[in-house]
């Protein structure tokens, strides 16, 4: 960039700022009731993330009078009261809500702070009908706890599910936000090594972000839940289309749905992005040199949003076919006249002893979400392909001692990536297995095999991540009898038609190269044959155009 490129972005910057600022104080002041928020933070030199905070917290109090803030310490009488012991703590509206955060509206977190303030500012919980329902049923005290953490993108759904309820139960239901970070002593003493996780009462109810309606039936039960059926009187949604996934593919499918007169919805259960949206860095997106993943999946929502309607934090329990398709969520009913299954791909498992048994305690499979808890600390990268490296990369750049552990001699993935590698100084252990893993309540050690040497040793230490490739996400075209091709993947033809008239398929779950740009590449290709087909359906004949197999 020249001078006068970097003074047009700085300027272009600065119109998005304000753009930005004044969209939320649009917001802000349109709420029915004043905010009070508390900010108890220590001094400017020993408390960097209260004084961030105060900082974020001031810009945003700043733009109306419906947000009033007040900051003190933690001598203050106010921290006595409501029993203050760390900073920085946040208390929203503590004279009608049990709401504290212990930690920084940053990064990740910032969206949690918004729409925290929205909940409270229209004093309406926000649930929907059936979560509202479990909520009323509650009948002893719950004391939430959600470990977070400002680089975790499945972090905000969780939290603001854990808001929501103690807003809609405030005689019973306590929240307080913990950011690992901030306070990695109380992380520590509740063995929170993965965020999200939440606690009720002291007892583990969920591990990783949930779908709105499996938190509050796991804050009720007290123990995670991993179903929930909607009642028959469930909302009921009309589109042409209803995309499955949010990644790359669905999003992508989305835009050039809507574009072509499909009214089209997407679902996602998990963070919007798929597995983009925990990718440190993306550096072979054309048009953009260098991007944060979650950065890019931002831009990508924002510009699907501009035409199709979103469902984040819905998991599709059943697809049905009658007249239409039905598309039965953990929240309404879509009703529709084609299915895409943009489902991605989910985690390989190494399947090593104390894999399953450590995961969460030492054992993590989302370097962006947990590295941090790391910092300082030696922990083994497993794989060999571009996660594997990309992951240990970025681990190293924030202060975590890694190294790498390949099953074979040599990296799979890219040279450009190796060759920061070994820029980097992260040492690769080649020819290694991982047997086990060890450790009581948390990775302590792990038993390596080195096949070159013929030779099983352990190898100390604090954590263990794992980034050997993805399986397909194929539960619901199981389901849904659809045929897969021998390497698991949903099989399509040229047209991303499944075995299921109506149905399609797009990216990573389809197979093929697995990149983002080809993602984006299935997503568009699947909702150009998807509209010709609506058109002039391939499953008819003449007489009949509407039934399906
Ligand atoms: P991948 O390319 O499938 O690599 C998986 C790695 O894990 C391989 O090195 C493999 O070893 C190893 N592995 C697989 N199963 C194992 C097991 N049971 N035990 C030990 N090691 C095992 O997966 P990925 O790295 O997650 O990448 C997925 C896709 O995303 C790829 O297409 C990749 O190009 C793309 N991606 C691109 C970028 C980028 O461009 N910057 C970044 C991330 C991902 P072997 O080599 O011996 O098979």
């Amino acid at each position: 960039m020249n001078q006068h490129d970097h003074e047009e972005q700085h300027i272009h910057n600065h119109e998005l700022e304000a753009q930005a600022q004044a969209q939320l104080k649009a917001l802000f002041d349109n709420f029915g009731r004043q905010v009070p928020v508390y900010l108890f933070a220590g001094s400017e030199k020993e408390d960097q993330f209260g004084h961030a905070s105060r900082q974020i917290l001031e810009s945003v109090s700043g733009l109306t009078d419906k947000i009033k803030l007040e900051v003190h310490g933690l001598d203050h009488e106010l921290a006595d009261k409501y029993q203050i012991r760390h900073a920085p703590t946040i208390l929203f509206d503590p004279e009608n809500y049990h709401i504290r955060w212990m930690g920084a509206p940053l990064g990740e977190e910032a969206r949690t702070l918004i729409e925290t303030l929205m909940l409270l500012g229209h004093g309406d919980s926000g649930l929907s009908a059936q979560s509202r329902k479990v909520a009323k049923q509650l009948d002893s005290p719950r004391e939430i706890k959600v470990f977070i953490s400002l680089t975790c993108p499945y972090c905000p759904q969780q939290s603001i599910n854990a808001v929501k309820a103690a807003m809609a139960r405030p005689d019973l239901v306590s929240v307080e936000l913990v950011d690992i970070q901030v306070a990695p002593q109380i992380a520590a003493q509740y063995d929170a090594q993965a965020t999200p996780v939440a606690f009720a009462n002291d007892v583990l109810i969920a591990r990783g972000a949930q779908p709105e309606e499996l938190f509050m039936l796991s804050l009720q039960k007290m123990e995670p839940q991993t179903v929930f059926i909607p009642d028959s009187d469930a909302e009921e949604v009309n589109c042409d289309l209803a995309i499955i996934g949010g990644g790359p593919a669905g999003l992508t499918a989305g835009i050039y749905a809507s574009r072509s007169g499909l009214d089209t919805v997407i679902i996602e259960r998990d963070a919007l992005g798929g597995q983009v949206a925990t990718t440190p860095v993306v550096e072979n997106y054309p048009g953009i040199t260098q991007i944060g993943g979650k950065a890019l999946v931002d831009i990508m929502v924002a510009h699907a949003l501009q035409y199709v309607q979103i469902f984040p934090g819905e998991e599709v329990m059943e697809v049905s076919s009658q007249d239409m398709f039905v598309v039965t969520t953990s929240r309404r009913r879509f009703r529709c006249k084609a299915v895409l299954l943009a489902t991605g791909a989910s985690h390989k498992k190494l399947g090593a002893p104390g894999e399953k048994r450590l995961a969460g305690r030492g054992i993590s499979y989302c370097s962006t979400c947990d590295g941090p808890l790391f910092k300082g600390r030696r922990v083994l990268m497993v794989g060999g392909g571009d996660s594997a490296v990309t992951e240990a990369l970025h681990l190293k750049n924030i202060g975590v001692d890694v190294i790498m552990a390949h099953r074979r001699d040599k990296l799979r993935a890219q040279k450009h990536l190796q060759k920061l590698l070994s820029e980097n100084g992260i040492r690769v252990l080649y020819n290694t297995q991982v047997k086990e893993i060890k450790g009581d309540a948390q990775v302590s050690t792990v038993v390596l095999y080195d096949s070159a040497r013929e030779k099983t040793y352990e190898q100390p230490v604090d954590g263990v991540f794992i980034s050997i490739g993805y399986q397909p996400a194929v539960d619901l075209a199981n389901k849904l009898g659809i045929e897969l091709t021998q390497q698991g993947y949903i099989k399509t033809d040229q047209h991303h038609r499944t075995s299921r008239p109506g149905i399609y398929a797009a990216g990573d779950v389809e197979g093929g190269y697995k990149q983002i740009v080809t993602a984006a590449g299935q997503g568009s290709g699947a909702a150009l044959s998807i509209f010709e087909d609506l058109v002039s359906p391939y499953w008819a004949g003449d007489e009949e155009k509407t039934a399906r197999g």
